[in-house]
């Protein structure tokens, strides 16, 4: 080959790597840290939190579904996982506490929608609690379709020989510190394309302590491990020009009295916070009071992730970063006459399109058939209708918008 040749030959080689490394240099890490109430925040030092807040985003959120409705979902840590993992509540991911008998694995995690459509795609998973994996996750199951963690570091809450439990709950601590110092060492590395970390130790102080100087402490020390990720980040923003999505956020708040407990339907309890690194939310996030189901819309949203229509249509949250039409979806039917109302919070007044299933056949892997009941404006926020089939016990409702769809159950007793 002619020197010319090779020169052009090597200029095309180089061009098209930066072209196909720009496309595809997305990356996310979520980052879940248990059980801490977004005003403990404000009572101790959290100066990672408070950078995330200054150069990205910050909101208080909240986790347990819609509460005294169907959807209503337990403020305990697994069930908070599965809801962010899913993007569904618990009357459809099924974990209902820490015990995780029967998760329903028909509503894919954010893991197997990557793995669906991106099979080469990267994940990995950093955590203080094994059963994050192989049961939430469900790393192998055949209703899973075996799906495989690329890199997982987690389980050694198990090892009792290098970590000796403790009432004190230090094992817990150091396991903390490794999983952080792992997750930031392997992003650096290896900048996976989808990374969880899970850290334990401010949910233990809370349970044994309350609101107490040992939580606060706690939550400063899981502070300093949440930097270490941040600067793992940044690193391979700067020197590898990725683009992180990087998600902090917790499962739960505590209960009021003292801060001892969780489980229950509290303000409380219910409250929880979201930071990223993400500059540029959108209007939901920044005026409204987000949920932990919105974190995986937004995720497929980062990643171009494009869902089966079937299953967009069964999240229950929506993206925190695109455009989103409308928000708070509500039903009802009464002698034949449908009611719907939503909140409107878009620029432009687009249509929206109702659309109602008879059936719940995703629930056991099916597909349900959806007809449209009709059209109105999106600035109307309610449309009402008058149903001619027989009425059923139990219909799905999906309002179709130009940017999102809502859903809700309707159940007609
Ligand atoms: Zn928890």
């Amino acid at each position: 080959m002619k020197i010319k040749q090779m020169v052009v030959l090597a200029f095309i080689i180089c061009c098209t790597t930066v072209n196909l490394s720009t496309a595809q240099d997305r990356k996310v890490v979520f980052i879940i840290v248990d059980g801490i109430a977004p005003d403990m925040l404000e009572k101790t030092s959290t100066p990672s939190l408070d950078k995330l807040k200054e150069k990205g985003s910050f909101t208080e959120a909240s986790v347990g579904g819609t509460k005294g409705t169907y959807s209503e979902t337990p403020t305990i840590s697994a069930v908070g996982y599965n809801s962010l993992l899913t993007g569904t509540w618990v009357n459809k991911h099924n974990v209902f506490g820490n015990s995780i008998k029967n998760p329903n694995y028909n509503y894919p995690t954010i893991y197997r929608l990557l793995k669906d459509q991106y099979p080469n795609k990267q994940t990995a998973i950093f955590s203080t609690w094994l059963d994050n994996r192989t049961k939430l996750i469900g790393e192998g199951l055949e209703e899973t379709q075996r799906i495989k963690i690329d890199y997982a570091f987690d389980g050694h809450e198990l090892d009792t020989i290098n970590f000796p439990h403790d009432s004190k709950r230090e094992f817990i601590k150091n396991i903390d510190t490794k999983v952080a110092k792992k997750a930031a060492d392997y992003i650096k590395e290896s900048a996976p394309d989808l990374s969880w970390v899970y850290l334990e130790f401010s949910d233990d102080m809370g349970h044994g302590f309350g609101d107490s100087k040992q939580l606060y402490d706690a939550i400063t020390f899981e502070d300093d491990l949440i930097g270490k990720i941040m600067e793992a980040v940044h690193y391979r923003e700067t020197k590898y020009k990725e683009e992180w999505l990087l998600i902090v956020t917790t499962d739960h708040g505590r209960t009021a009295k003292d801060g001892k407990h969780h489980g229950g339907q509290s303000y409380r309890e219910r409250s929880t916070w979201i930071a990223t690194n993400y500059v540029y939310t959108n209007k939901y996030f920044k005026n409204y009071t987000p949920t932990v189901v919105d974190i995986l819309p937004t995720i497929t949203d980062f990643l171009n992730i494009k869902a089966p229509k079937n299953t967009q249509y069964e999240w229950d949250g929506v993206s925190l970063i695109s455009p989103v039409d409308a928000i708070n979806l509500s039903a009802t039917i009464n002698n034949n006459i449908l009611e719907v109302s939503w909140k409107n919070i878009s620029n432009s007044n687009t249509q929206a399109e109702i659309l109602l299933s008879t059936t719940n056949d995703y629930k056991t892997g099916g597909v349900d058939k959806y007809i449209s009941v009709g059209t109105t404006r999106l600035s109307n926020e309610k449309f009402t209708t008058t149903l001619k089939t027989p009425v059923n016990n139990f219909y799905k409702m999906v309002l179709k918008t130009k940017n999102n769809t809502l859903n809700t159950w309707i159940t007609n007793n």
